[in-house]
């Protein structure tokens, strides 16, 4: 590591190695920019040769030819940015690039920092993210997503309540955490560094299990009760507030309490149309037109604007009544809290949403979807003895969407699981 780092190479060579984690980072000027906030050019120089999957420090610092003490110290520094996760595992030192989302942006953005550029940070981040598709391409064009829509529990009809599982409610999720974490919300403190925040709270991103036990020790979350948590999830949800929780069934790492105009994933969803980028719930909102109104709070209140009026054929004290959009609804619930009239309920949708079981599982479904099974399986070439899953991953990925999409429905489970299994030994 003793050599000359030459700025502008060590930034491309760093947002090459990002792009190649499974939600992308494509190439722009704003986004080496950004880079250069962030990472010194020596930090991007070693950040770049840092795994996409946790590796100990001892092998990393063997790959690298550092001493140990020297490449913890680095590390350390760069983790208390918020550009690496460093987590112990069995009284050793693993690490592993953080991604832009959920990652880095995140980081930077969840805590107030006096020695960051925030102000700047957040032009940049707001052009690289919104001034065209093609990064919320990157991270949302697939099936498998970060995030799944919750619905609200008090929203369901009592005779549907009892279909709901636990890791579909808030409540069981917040009462299951052995730890749970309360940050700033990344999106809203952004927002409000471009003086266009809404008057939600800030506070209001929750983290669970070892993602909350990591935000705590770095500073970058509070440790909250259980109790805590439920009275910020009422709050939120006075607030109007949407939940969209980790994409997961078992240890939900995060519950984070989302408006339409600040949420960096509803505004792609509006702003580009993907309807798909987060999950929706197992619910869908439906309007009782003779029942309606016609008042309009749902359309206020509904953060992805899936509500419009439309005329009603009987006469109204308005002449209209609303309507929702089933293409867009998330299942949310926070247009039936809206309504005073009793007029919108929860159905359950005809087809129930495939969530994944655990994170591993998402990432390896996100992975194959967006080509990157490889990356992600294969990130250390020198580990030969994965070749033949590496072949598997290849053709798999060089298929075309439909094919492959075709061919991994069938085959998820039992290729997951031999991959998987192949895969975890070497975790
Ligand atoms: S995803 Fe939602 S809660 Fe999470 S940081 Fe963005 S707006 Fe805030
Ligand atoms: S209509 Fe809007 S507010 Fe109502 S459940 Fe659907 S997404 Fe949520
Ligand atoms: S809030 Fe209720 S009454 Fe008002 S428009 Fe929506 S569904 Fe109709």
């Amino acid at each position: 590591m003793g050599h000359i780092v030459n700025n502008q190479r060590e930034y491309l060579l760093l947002q090459q190695r990002l792009d190649h984690n499974i939600t992308g980072a494509p190439y722009s000027p704003i986004f080496i920019e950004i880079l250069k906030l962030l990472f010194s050019a020596e930090e991007a120089d070693l950040a770049r040769q840092i795994p996409l999957r946790p590796t100990s420090i001892k092998t990393l610092a063997r790959k690298l030819d550092m001493h140990i003490e020297q490449l913890r110290d680095k590390v350390s520094v760069m983790a208390e940015k918020g550009l690496v996760f460093d987590v112990e595992h069995k009284e050793e030192c693993y690490v592993v690039l953080a991604p832009v989302v959920i990652g880095f942006f995140e980081f930077v953005f969840m805590r107030t920092r006096d020695e960051m550029p925030l102000k700047e940070l957040a032009h940049l981040f707001e052009q690289y993210m919104f001034q065209d598709d093609r990064f919320a391409h990157s991270i949302f064009s697939e099936t498998t997503q970060l995030g799944r829509s919750l619905v609200r529990e008090e929203a369901l009809p009592s005779g549907d309540y009892t279909e709901i599982l636990d890791w579909e409610k808030a409540s069981a999720v917040i009462y299951s955490a052995k730890t749970i974490g309360l940050s700033l919300c990344a999106c809203r403190h952004k927002a409000s560094h471009l003086g266009k925040s809404c008057n939600a709270p800030q506070k209001t991103c929750m983290t669970f299990h070892g993602s909350a036990q990591m935000l705590i020790k770095k500073g970058m979350a509070e440790e909250i009760s259980c109790k805590d948590a439920m009275a910020v999830l009422e709050k939120c949800k006075e607030a109007g507030l949407a939940q969209i929780a980790d994409n997961v069934q078992n240890h939900v790492g995060f519950i984070c309490n989302c408006c339409g105009c600040c949420c960096g994933m509803l505004h792609s969803m509006k702003t580009f149309s993907m309807g798909h980028a987060v999950v929706t719930s197992n619910w869908l909102a439906q309007v009782d037109a003779e029942k309606c109104r016609g008042c309009n709070a749902c359309i206020k209140a509904c953060p992805l604007g899936a509500i419009v009026l439309e005329k009603k054929t009987q006469s109204t004290s308005t002449g209209r009544r609303a309507f929702c959009d089933e293409e867009l609804c998330l299942g949310c619930g926070v247009c039936v809290a809206a309504c005073k009239f009793n007029s919108i309920h929860m159905k359950p949708r005809e087809k129930r949403v495939l969530v994944p079981e655990n994170t591993f599982d998402r990432m390896i479904s996100m992975a194959i979807e967006r080509g990157k099974l490889s990356n992600f399986i294969f990130d250390d070439p020198s580990r030969l003895s994965h070749r033949a899953l590496g072949r598997i991953a290849a053709l798999l990925e060089k298929s075309s969407p439909v094919k492959a999409f075709l061919a991994i429905e069938p085959i998820k489970s039992v290729f997951l699981k031999s991959i998987v299994a192949g895969a975890k030994k070497f975790v």
